[in-house]
């Protein structure tokens, strides 16, 4: 795969989450209230009506989306250190995956590694960053397709290889990678993969980038090995 990119940081601290997500649901919030101010002060036709209701729950997927890749596992404490069983937590998550990605005609394979091996890191935190990957992987695959899920041990690093055939990245996308509000998607919010990184570096891991426009992409996650 041509396009490689590693990456340590693109956002040096998440601590500032629960301000950030509260900062971007204003914008859905706000523009729902105001319609609906709207159609309360006058007797708007039918027709009329339709369309703020159109709007109102465009409003209302933006405000959903958002909470997908920001907190669908937040707890009000943060910066835990969990000890995690990288086979159990990470095919964990795309069992929770299953039904999404089923709805979209993709099957996913979740291939442990042969020992048990152990991950440091805050276990929410880690979920919402596999779930951000995995979730644009199967929205990379329109037509559907298979993402296999590879946890590899050495004896001092522990890899988590995500792979797609989807429609795969430019080099130029592959950097933009991470940056707030990056997206190429009608209804993405930009923030998934920022979220990722943060969460990646604050365990001390890195991430490569493997893809190829037309293709696909492999996530290639490095965590260090715990004792
Ligand atoms: P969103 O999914 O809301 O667009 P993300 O931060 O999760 O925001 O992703 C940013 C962009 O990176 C996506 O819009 C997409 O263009 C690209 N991207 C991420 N993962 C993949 C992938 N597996 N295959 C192809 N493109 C991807
Ligand atoms: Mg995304």
């Amino acid at each position: 795969l041509l396009n490689t990119l590693m990456k340590h940081e693109k956002l040096e601290s998440v601590s500032h989450f629960a301000a950030a997500v509260s900062h971007e649901l204003r914008n859905p919030i706000q523009s729902i209230k105001g319609f609906i101010q709207l159609m309360q002060m006058y007797d708007y036709s039918r027709e009329k009506q339709l369309e703020f209701h159109d709007t109102i729950l465009n409003e209302i997927n933006a405000a959903e989306s958002l909470i997908d890749d920001y907190l669908i596992y937040a707890k009000p404490v943060y910066g835990e250190l969990d000890r995690m069983s990288a086979n159990d937590e990470v095919c964990g998550v795309l069992k929770i995956l299953g039904p999404y990605a089923n709805s979209k005609d993709v099957e996913l394979f979740c291939h442990r590694a042969e020992e048990e091996v152990s991950i440091g890191g805050d276990r929410q935190k880690f979920r919402q960053a596999m779930v951000n990957i995995i979730r644009n992987g199967v929205e990379a695959m329109p037509d559907g397709g298979e993402l296999n899920v590879r946890i590899k041990a050495t004896t001092s690093k522990i890899f988590v290889e995500v792979a797609d055939s989807g429609v795969g990245m430019t080099k130029e996308e592959v950097e933009r990678l991470g940056e707030p509000y990056f997206s190429n998607k009608v209804k993405g919010t930009g923030l998934g993969m920022m979220v990722t990184y943060s969460v990646i570096h604050q365990m001390k891991g890195s991430i490569i980038v493997d893809s190829e426009k037309g293709l696909g992409t492999v996530f290639k996650l490095v965590f260090p090995k715990l004792e």
